[in-house]
């Protein structure tokens, strides 16, 4: 089922979902989280996470000694 989502930065309807690989953090503390959902408008360019994205990004981060895959940088797959 696709919901048309509209973009908070210029009120048009469009907005896509496209999942990105994203690093967070600095030094020791950087993480890379997978496939996370993101949000592109393709009218104004914009891209942003949803409020409860966010947060489980914030989630992951904060349990991530379990859920780290052996890499060069600490990766983490969002799903
Ligand atoms: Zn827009």
């Amino acid at each position: 089922m696709k919901k048309h989502i509209i973009c908070d930065s210029c009120g048009e309807s469009g907005v896509i979902q496209k999942h990105v690989t994203r690093s967070f953090g600095k030094g020791d503390h950087v993480v890379v989280i997978d496939n996370i959902p993101m949000l592109v408008c393709p009218q104004c360019g914009e891209n942003y996470f949803t409020a409860s994205t966010l947060q489980e990004i914030e989630r992951l981060r904060m349990h991530k000694e379990g859920l780290v895959v052996q890499s060069m940088v600490p990766m983490i797959s969002y799903v």
